[in-house]
């Protein structure tokens, strides 16, 4: 339903006149919420937006996330949020949200729905493929070493490395502790020292 301006003025004017006369609302809204998440479902979670790792609480009622907010009993957040994560509902009740995975060929303008294994699947072989055209198993870099004489001299040496510099990869704020575990033995086994993290960014 849309509010005119008018309508509006009107509501916030009212608003101002109970508040005014000292009027207390708190326990109006207080009642009016937990009226409307009296039946739901209740879990605890993670903002997924930054390091920061806020706690919310997730109210679900047949199936749909009707309600988000602080988890007051977060020892980090204590019940307050950014705003950013206080829209967190909107992650997945909203209806612009991509649900499959979008692909745009080289050089080509539109970007077309793909199914999750198709996806996967070439993701995996760019990666094998940029991997081992880039692999280098040694590389050489300048070291000070002490002389005979003492002096200390720049001397180019071969250094065992097994690494490839064509892949970077990010982190989320959104991982786990066994998630990144599993991700850093993962990425460190391709050889990748391009390891960073989004809250760094
Ligand atoms: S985005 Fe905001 S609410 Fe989410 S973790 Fe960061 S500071 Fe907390």
């Amino acid at each position: 339903m849309g509010v005119s301006r008018r309508d509006f003025l009107k509501l916030s004017g009212g608003t101002v006149l109970v508040a005014s006369l000292g009027v207390n609302l708190d326990p109006a809204k207080a009642y009016a919420k937990d009226l409307r998440i009296k039946n739901a479902k209740q879990t605890t979670t993670i903002c997924p937006y930054c390091s920061v790792g806020c706690g919310i609480v997730v109210y679900v009622e047949n199936g749909k996330v009707i309600n988000t907010e602080g988890d007051p009993d977060h020892p980090i957040s204590e019940g307050t949020l950014c705003a950013k994560g206080s829209s967190v509902s909107q992650l997945v009740n909203n209806d612009t949200r991509v649900k499959k995975p979008m692909y745009r060929e080289p050089g080509g303008a539109a970007w077309k729905e793909v199914e999750w294994d198709w996806a996967l699947d070439r993701i995996a072989r760019l990666v094998k493929d940029a991997r081992d055209k880039s692999f280098k198993t040694v590389s050489k870099a300048k070291v000070k070493e002490k002389q005979a004489d003492g002096t200390m001299l720049d001397v180019e040496k071969e250094f065992v490395v097994n690494r490839t510099d064509a892949i970077a990869h990010i982190g989320s704020a959104a991982l786990d502790n066994e998630e990144c575990y599993i991700l850093q033995k993962m990425i460190r086994s391709w050889g990748l020292v391009h390891i960073e993290h989004q809250a760094r960014i």
